[in-house]
């Protein structure tokens, strides 16, 4: 039985990783459950699953939680702090790193610290801060298991290769809604329209950067981290159909591809069963139903995000690390009209560009870096 701790269980990643727990109650348990503030499903789902644990970031949800969950043995705690202490628990085996942004930071950290397994969806994590989160888990013995589709794409085609060098990975991309389209329409993009991903149904600020295709370049620093690349071995394609979800090329030109219908609870399942595959009963690809797969390469003159996300993967230092808090700071103001859809474009590069640039950061530098980026950025949202 492994026991898990969800982080993030109220979001779309949590709440699938729950589907999974829940079809496969002789494998799993549920130690910790946390959420930011949707204090409803968080009650609900600690009515089912039982854990331990269960931490409310939002501290005015603290007695609700609390009062719904007093006749169950299930400690409530609140606060940004209390993530961490719940990360530190030596009651669980997996953490499910589900929470969305930087947030997600310091409890992944501090399970990387206690050698944790991490099953990990958030990629903003690596991105700020993947060299210090490798580094340590190297030296904590913690394994870091991706959940993102087309990570553990790759790592399904890595299985049983590990003396052979990767040439370079292939991340495919969906494209998002606008694919194709070009900045005469892009400038009136709504908000609503944005929201709408033509194969993956996801929270909202991932929705957004697949639009922008910020998402990409996030996943290109996010495979640098987790596979040990340099900026030039990692490569994008658009493949509208999302049926590869990424491909490895080894030294002798053999490409490796891992397919399947897109639905996220078949990577969430793998990194949670991993070295097991668990038969379940999810839609099976049909061949007679797609008989085209198409590849073309990604518009980074239009979908700029994607071109800054490829210099801060070749920079390195803190770039990654002021792009991802300008962005999602952009993200933030674009999902309350605040800023049209090429803006948020705009207000990453700016903050790239006025953030000085440090080529070895320290973690108290990411910290900083990234509040002098949110800083700056939300100075221009608001104009
Ligand atoms: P959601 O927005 O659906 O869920 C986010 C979760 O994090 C919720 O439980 C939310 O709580 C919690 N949360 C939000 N802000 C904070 C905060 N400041 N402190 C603590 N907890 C917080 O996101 P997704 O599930 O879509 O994505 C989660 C991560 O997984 C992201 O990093 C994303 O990039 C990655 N990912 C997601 C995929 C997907 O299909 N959704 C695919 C691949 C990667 P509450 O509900 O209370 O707000
Ligand atoms: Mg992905």
């Amino acid at each position: 039985m492994k026991r898990i701790a969800i982080f993030g269980s109220t979001g779309s990643i949590g709440t699938q990783a729950l589907d999974v727990v829940r079809a496969n109650p002789e494998r799993f348990s549920v130690e910790v459950l946390t959420a930011h503030s949707n204090s409803d499903l968080l009650i609900k789902q600690a009515l089912e699953f039982k854990p331990n644990v269960v931490v409310v970031v939002e501290e005015a949800k603290y007695s609700v939680v609390k009062e719904a969950l007093q006749k169950e043995d299930i400690k409530v705690f609140a606060g940004e702090e209390a993530l961490e202490q719940a990360a530190g628990m030596d009651t669980y085996d997996i953490m499910l790193a589900a929470i969305v942004g930087y947030a997600g930071l310091k409890p992944t950290l501090k399970a990387i610290e206690c050698g944790k397994v991490i099953a990990l969806a958030n990629k903003e994590t690596l991105v700020v801060a993947g060299d210090i989160m490798v580094k340590k888990a190297r030296q904590t013995g913690s394994a870091l298991i991706p959940v993102d589709s087309e990570h553990s794409a790759i790592f399904q085609c890595l299985v049983g290769e590990m003396r052979n060098p990767i040439e370079k990975i292939i991340l495919t991309a969906s494209g998002g809604p606008f694919r194709g389209k070009k900045p005469n329409f892009l400038v009136n993009v709504k908000r609503d329209h944005a929201l709408q991903h033509p194969n993956w149904s996801m929270g909202a600020k991932i929705t957004i950067d697949s639009a922008t295709l910020m998402n990409k370049g996030l996943e290109m620093i996010e495979a640098k981290w987790l596979f040990g690349l340099k900026p030039e071995q990692v490569q994008v394609v658009i493949h509208p159909q999302s049926i590869i979800h990424s491909m490895v090329q080894f030294e002798d030109g053999s490409i490796k591809a891992q397919m399947g219908l897109p639905d996220m609870k078949l990577p969430i399942q793998y990194a949670l069963g991993f070295p097991q595959r668990i038969k379940n009963s999810f839609p099976r690809f049909d061949f007679r139903k797609f008989d085209t797969l198409s590849f073309e390469e990604p518009d980074t003159r239009t979908f700029r995000n994607l071109a800054l996300a490829i210099e801060a993967l070749n920079r390195g230092g803190n770039l990654p690390c002021v792009m991802n808090a300008a962005n999602e700071i952009a993200v933030w103001a674009f999902l309350r009209n605040r800023i049209g859809f090429l803006d948020m474009m705009v207000v990453v590069e700016k903050a790239m560009q006025k953030v000085p640039f440090i080529q070895e950061p320290t973690l108290e530098d990411y910290f900083n870096s990234d509040a002098e980026s949110r800083e700056f950025a939300a100075e221009l949202v608001k104009l």
